[in-house]
């Protein structure tokens, strides 16, 4: 297939020696914040998508993939999670899959740029499905890594729903914000953090690891795969204060998927399990 002309697609060149087209049906919205600029548009095989910066970061058609992965194993790992943090997921799809869990008693989401939220409202509003009117909700526009610092009470779970580390990322993807998010975590508090496509981005997840290391008693990472994230299967990383939760049982496991009630596309106890099996390319970033 030839490289299609840029006039009327989106070609994302995130990645070295390689480019995605996406084909613009209509552009939505268009527009720099003090951050960086947002862009959404439809496509006929994705449905509405969000780029930030030019990079693809979220689809109405693949993001349950990421979303219910990223939220519902540590939370459903963990097994009596109350207090949830969220660090970026501005466009609202992570603290939605949070607080389906009614166990969940508050959800505080650190994104720092309010534009985001705020045109995700408008030209997303199935990835947010009303979740920011949920008084369970406590959303704080802010750096993620300056709110961390400043943070003294505890949380079960910790979701990094970044973007890549460039730009106002960056800063999440540091030892000293790992370093914080470990003191926050509660006894058997675990951490995720989105650590993109192992092979097309080995140092992002190779560099994580290399902190989660020396961090958390127990370190890796899982897989998901979402197919507007090119490349192939995308990582999420896990620390956590204790192996209990990446060892539960599949059986205890499924009695929790069923007691949250949760229906899901991606998700279920068995990928759960599966998803901790990495390949051994994917393996040999973490030795
Ligand atoms: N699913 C996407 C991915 O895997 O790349 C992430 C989507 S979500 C839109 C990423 C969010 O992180 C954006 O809303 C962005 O504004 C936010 N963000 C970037 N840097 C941040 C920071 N330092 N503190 C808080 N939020 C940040």
């Amino acid at each position: 297939m030839t490289m299609p002309d840029r006039d009327g697609w989106t070609v994302e060149t995130l990645h070295d020696n390689y480019a995605q087209a996406l084909r613009e049906d209509r552009v939505f919205y268009d527009s720099e914040t003090d951050h960086q600029r947002l862009r959404v548009f439809e496509n006929g095989r994705f449905g509405r998508v969000l780029t930030l910066d030019g990079v693809v970061q979220t689809t109405e058609g693949d993001e349950f993939m990421y979303h219910e992965m990223l939220a519902h194993v540590p939370i459903l790992a963990h097994g009596a999670a109350k207090r949830v943090l969220v660090i970026g997921g501005g466009d609202g799809g992570m603290a939605r899959e949070v607080l389906r869990h009614t166990s969940v008693d508050h959800c505080t989401m650190v994104e720092i740029d309010a534009g985001v939220v705020d045109f995700s409202k408008e030209y997303l509003p199935a990835l947010s499905d009303g979740v920011f009117d949920d008084p369970r909700l406590d959303l704080v526009i802010a750096d993620g890594a300056a709110f961390m610092a400043e943070k003294h009470e505890p949380f079960d779970v910790i979701i990094v729903d970044s973007t890549d580390p460039i730009g106002p990322g960056e800063v999440l993807f540091t030892d000293s914000f790992y370093g914080h998010a470990a003191r926050l975590l509660t006894p058997d508090g675990i951490l995720v953090t989105q650590n993109g496509v192992p092979f097309m981005q080995p140092d992002e997840l190779r560099q994580t690891m290399r902190a989660f290391r020396t961090l958390f008693p127990d370190w890796g990472c899982y897989l998901t795969h979402v197919p507007s994230y090119a490349g192939g299967p995308m990582a999420l990383g896990w620390g956590s204060m204790s192996v209990k939760g990446r060892d539960v049982d599949l059986a205890v496991l499924k009695q929790r998927f069923a007691a949250a009630g949760l229906q899901t596309r991606y998700y279920t106890p068995e990928v759960h399990k599966a998803a901790f099996a990495l390949p051994a390319y994917v393996a040999a970033l973490l030795s």
